[in-house]
């Protein structure tokens, strides 16, 4: 994969490392590469900046995107990311599932990794700081007909985030939404796509409005069984063991999910992933057997839930503190991640600079 490289004329300023928040801060440069029905060409790392984009393009019109999220992490000689083809085998099935194409490995994985060496200096190295990765794709044919599209655009764009818990790993307030649904099986709801969060936002907005941080939505047909927070999966420790809603279609499978599935058996917990009812939820909180409950997500890693709210109940969960189990999954994966555990199942991608 053949990529032309044009570097910044002047760098940008850096921020300051130790107040960096989510997603406000670009590195100098982008990847660019443009797909126009027969292949991928012109694959090119530019200056960072604005993109000239046809008024009729598909995707201001009829919402083709997809995109992903994955971080690397500053070691003592370079750099490490995790699990990235973990997140190209999910953009490829997102792609499918909304007439995208696919994008090949070595664009992928050479993309990455020359747009970050070129962009190296951008790694925070304060602690719980990343560089966090968007790669993301559109459908860019310039004509206003319904149909699968012929071009399209994948670009990825760095962003040095800072610790999601700038005062320690707190708990979130999350309601239990019985309105607005995320996705329905047989939709989009399995692809990382930006239409799943357009409809999301309403019912976002309104939980933020009561001081609500995240929603956790029910399935889109009965309404009875818990899917999923905002952008992070969830689990649920109840009477010793971690259950987790399956994936059945309507549900994003979390790349955190499934790692933090695999270190919970591995240390001997029994996981299910089944379908589960905010009802068995519900009475699992008021008999006390609902010991934690977290989010997985790329982001905030593991994410401790205090409070669920459901039909204006206030259910707190481990006394609106870090659980136990919590806590340790956060240290264990943060610590593969960050280099500080050794990374025994290989999941991290190793780069020397
Ligand atoms: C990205 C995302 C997740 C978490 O996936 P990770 O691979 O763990 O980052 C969960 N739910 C939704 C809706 C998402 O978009």
């Amino acid at each position: 994969m053949e990529i032309r490289i044009e570097k910044a004329k002047t760098l940008k300023e850096k921020p300051d490392f130790s107040k960096l928040g989510f997603g406000k801060f670009f590195t100098d440069h982008m990847f660019v590469a443009d797909y126009d029905g027969s292949g991928w060409h012109d694959a090119r790392i530019v200056p960072f900046g604005y993109m000239p984009i046809h008024p009729a393009s598909t995707v201001f019109h009829y919402g083709a995107e997809i995109f992903e999220g994955m971080k690397a992490y500053k070691t003592a000689d370079g750099y490490q990311m995790f699990r990235p083809f973990e997140n190209l085998k999910r953009m490829n099935n997102s792609a499918e599932r909304l007439c995208l194409p696919e994008i090949p490995e070595d664009m992928w994985i050479e993309g990455l990794t020359k747009l970050i060496n070129l962009d190296y200096s951008w790694i925070p190295d304060k602690a719980g700081t990343s560089l966090y990765i968007r790669p993301f794709m559109f459908g860019n044919d310039e004509s206003l007909g319904v149909h699968a599209v012929h071009n399209a655009r994948f670009v990825i764009i760095l962003s040095p985030v800072g610790n999601y818990y700038a005062e320690g790993l707190n708990p979130v307030k999350i309601s239990i939404e019985s309105e607005d649904v995320r996705a329905v099986r047989g939709g989009t709801g399995y692809a990382k796509c930006g239409g799943n969060y357009a409809a999301s936002l309403r019912a976002g907005k309104r939980a933020e409005q009561q001081g609500i941080s995240q929603v956790l939505w029910l399935d889109g047909v009965e309404r009875k069984y818990i899917e999923e927070v905002g952008s992070m999966n969830v689990m649920f420790k109840i009477n010793g063991e971690v259950i987790t809603p399956a994936l059945t279609g309507s549900v994003l499978p979390g790349i955190t999910r499934k790692s933090i599935i695999e270190i919970l058996k591995e240390k001997g917990y029994k996981v299910s992933e089944r379908l589960i009812s905010v009802d068995e939820l519900a009475q699992a909180a008021e008999n006390g057997t609902l010991e934690e409950a977290w989010g997985t997500g790329t982001a905030a890693v593991v994410s401790p839930i205090g409070h669920l709210y459901y039909k204006g109940k206030d259910y707190e969960v481990s006394g609106n503190k870090i659980g136990k189990l919590t806590q340790e999954l956060y240290d264990e994966l943060t610590g593969i991640q960050w280099g500080r555990i050794k990374d025994e199942r290989d999941w991290c991608y190793k780069v020397k600079i």
